[in-house]
């Protein structure tokens, strides 16, 4: 029988250690089987049960407290039940720290063509072999309770943008009754079941499904469907609104967004966990992360450089490599460049979640988010338009070929559609 997860537990799941008085940022702990994790947090995404390009350890030593798979990958490929009899995903992919799984609802929305919905659940076609599946949301439960994460996400309907106001309200409907139907269909005391809010760009929506969401015993709650082609002051407004009406005792994740500004932004709002396949998609791409921007380490301004990615940085690469280095690993296409970059991306999140939470706990939230932003340029906004309009086109012209290829607008190179 399920176990109720709105017993209260002892020690709670979740903790808010410190609240900054001017914003919503808020400093806190969560617990899991498989150890505690400080937020606000930033996850590294490992879709197919690795992070691409970087060991266990290396996820460790770059500072990754939690990381992130996906239900739809894994179900396909190798199977979660094959998982499950392998010993579970802590022990098939050798990372014994907390681990979260999407449900999948993201990839399987993808499909464009290849999948059809209905209040039992949504019909597809395998991206790898054609074969075709149903996933209901007690389904998707089954799968992750085989996989065995300590935090999971219920199947949720994703839709692209821009959506109407009426396809917004039917799939944040289906949203609710299939979070209700999760909530019943967990059996495992040792996860922690989200509530998913959608409602696309449409605020009295957002309103309406935090409010019921909130109403469900959840432990924590995600805000689903953005950063999917709307503007950043959507996106925010969508956030804004949606925060104040979920229990501030419970800890909310903004899924697959997590760009340095975003992180800090975010926060401001009331977010405590993030993820977004950026970083390390970007870093096999040659986009590096500094403080004042993204690097192309493939520029040849860099090509006799003896400077680090950045001074200062005590990640592995910077340690020991110079730019000129990486700038001739990438021009040779060498496979070290892929990981010497994703090591030191991953690094530079994860720190800078950690300096969110620092100068929330000092008292300083504010004038550190000054700070950094003051000198962090963002990708321009005209280069975000274009990818926009071109990531658009494609999708108008031609469905994705595989749940792979659902890529979110504002990766540099939409070309890489490699799921993360
Ligand atoms: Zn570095």
């Amino acid at each position: 029988m399920s176990v109720s997860l709105s017993a209260v537990s002892d020690p709670p799941f979740f903790t808010v250690q410190a609240q900054d008085p001017h914003t919503a940022a808020r400093a806190g702990l969560l617990r899991t089987t498989h150890g505690s994790v400080t937020t606000p947090i930033f996850m590294p995404v490992g879709t197919q049960a690795t992070v691409k390009t970087v060991t266990p350890d290396e996820l460790k030593e770059c500072g990754a407290q939690i990381i992130l798979s996906n239900t739809y990958h894994l179900a396909l490929r190798p199977g979660a039940e094959r998982v499950a009899e392998l010993g579970g995903l802590h022990t098939f992919m050798g990372w014994d720290r907390p681990i979260l799984t999407d449900s999948g609802g993201f990839q399987v929305f993808s499909l464009g063509h290849l999948r059809r919905v209905t209040d039992e659940g949504v019909a597809f076609r395998s991206h790898i072999d054609g074969a075709a599946l149903f996933f209901t949301p007690e389904r998707v439960i089954q799968l992750e309770e085989w996989l065995g994460a300590d935090i999971i996400m219920p199947l949720d309907e994703c839709l692209g943008f821009p959506m109407t106001e009426q396809a917004a309200r039917v799939a944040a409907a289906r949203t609710l009754r299939w979070a209700e139907r999760s909530l019943a269909a967990t059996t495992r005391a040792d996860q922690t079941l989200f509530g998913i809010v959608q409602g696309g760009v449409y605020p009295q929506l957002r309103r309406e499904c935090a409010r019921e969401m909130a109403a469900l015993p959840f432990l924590g709650h995600s805000i689903g469907g953005l950063s999917i082609g709307e503007d950043k002051a959507t996106m925010h407004a969508m956030i804004t609104e949606v925060v104040p009406l979920l229990p501030p005792e419970r800890p909310r994740y903004l899924m697959g967004v997590g760009a340095p500004e975003d992180l800090w932004e975010g926060v401001a709002r009331g977010v405590d966990m993030f993820d977004v396949v950026l970083p390390t998609r970007i870093a096999r791409n040659g986009a590096l992360l500094t403080r004042r921007g993204r690097l192309n380490i493939r520029n040849s301004m860099h090509a006799s450089s003896r400077a680090p990615i950045e001074q200062g940085c005590p990640c592995y690469t910077c340690q020991r490599f110079t730019l000129a280095y990486l700038h001739h690993l990438f021009r040779a296409e060498e496979l070290l460049a892929y990981r010497l970059a994703t090591l030191h991306n991953l690094r530079f999140m994860l720190d800078l979640a950690a300096e969110i939470r620092a100068s929330i706990l000092a008292g300083c939230f504010s004038a550190a988010r000054d700070e950094f932003l003051a000198s962090y340029r963002p990708t321009d906004q005209g280069v975000r338009d274009q990818q926009k309009e071109k990531w658009l086109a494609r999708r108008a012209t031609r469905p994705p070929a595989s749940a792979s290829d659902a890529t979110r607008p504002d990766d540099q190179e939409l070309d890489d559609r490699t799921g993360d």
